[in-house]
C-alpha cells in the first residue's frame, strides 16, 4: 500500500466515523461514474470495458463463427506466431527450403494463405460461394488487413475464411509430415 493509498484510506476512516444513519431514511444506491448518479447495468458494463480496443481483426479470429481450432489458428495468423520454415529459418530450427505447395517461394504464413497458386485458387472458390470475386485477396494484400475491411459488414466471409485457412494448413502439415517426417 502506498503513501497515496494510506492517506485514502485514513480519509475515509474518518468519513465513516463521523457519519450518523438515520434509521427512518432508507437506503438508496448513488453512481459515481454519471451525473444522474442513477446505477444500470449497461452503465457498470460501459464502465468496466472504458478504454477497451476491439481488434479490427476480431471477426476472423475469435467472434468467427468457424470451429474453435479454426479461431486459434487465424488468431495465430494474426499475430504471425505460426511456425513456418521462415521463422523456423530465422531461429535456426530444422525447415524446409520452400513452400510445400508450388515449392516456389519461401514459406512465410501469407505466402502460404493468400499468395500461394493454391491458396489462390481456394479464396477464389469461397468468394465465388459469397457471389464476390471482388473480395479475393490480392497476393501483396495481408490477411489481417483483408479480415479487417470485411469484420463490420460480412462477418460470415471471415468465418468462411478462417476455416478454409485452416484447412490449408492441415494440407500443408500433412504434406510436410510425409515429405520430411518432421
Ligand atoms: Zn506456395
Amino acid at each position: 500500500m502506498d503513501l497515496e493509498t494510506l492517506a485514502e484510506y485514513v480519509d475515509l476512516w474518518h468519513r465513516v466515523a463521523v457519519t450518523e444513519l438515520d434509521p427512518e431514511t432508507p437506503d438508496s444506491l448513488r453512481w459515481a461514474w454519471e451525473c444522474k448518479r442513477e446505477f444500470s447495468i449497461r452503465l457498470a458494463y460501459a464502465a468496466r470495458l472504458a478504454g477497451r480496443e476491439i481488434s479490427p481483426t476480431v471477426e476472423f479470429t475469435w467472434n468467427s463463427q468457424a470451429p474453435l481450432q479454426c479461431e486459434f489458428f487465424t488468431w495465430l495468423v494474426v499475430k504471425n506466431r505460426c511456425w513456418t520454415s521462415y521463422r523456423l529459418a530465422i531461429r535456426g530450427l530444422p525447415h524446409q527450403d520452400a513452400c510445400p505447395f508450388c515449392s516456389q517461394s519461401d514459406e512465410t504464413i501469407n505466402h502460404l494463405l493468400v499468395e500461394c497458386v493454391l491458396a489462390r485458387t481456394v479464396w477464389q472458390e469461397v468468394c465465388n460461394v459469397l457471389g464476390r470475386e471482388d473480395w479475393v485477396p490480392q497476393p501483396a494484400s495481408r490477411l489481417n488487413e483483408w479480415s479487417a475491411e470485411r469484420s463490420s459488414d460480412y462477418p460470415h466471409a471471415c468465418s468462411l475464411g478462417a476455416m478454409k485457412t485452416e484447412e490449408l494448413n492441415c494440407l500443408r502439415q500433412s504434406i510436410t509430415v510425409s515429405t520430411t517426417g518432421w
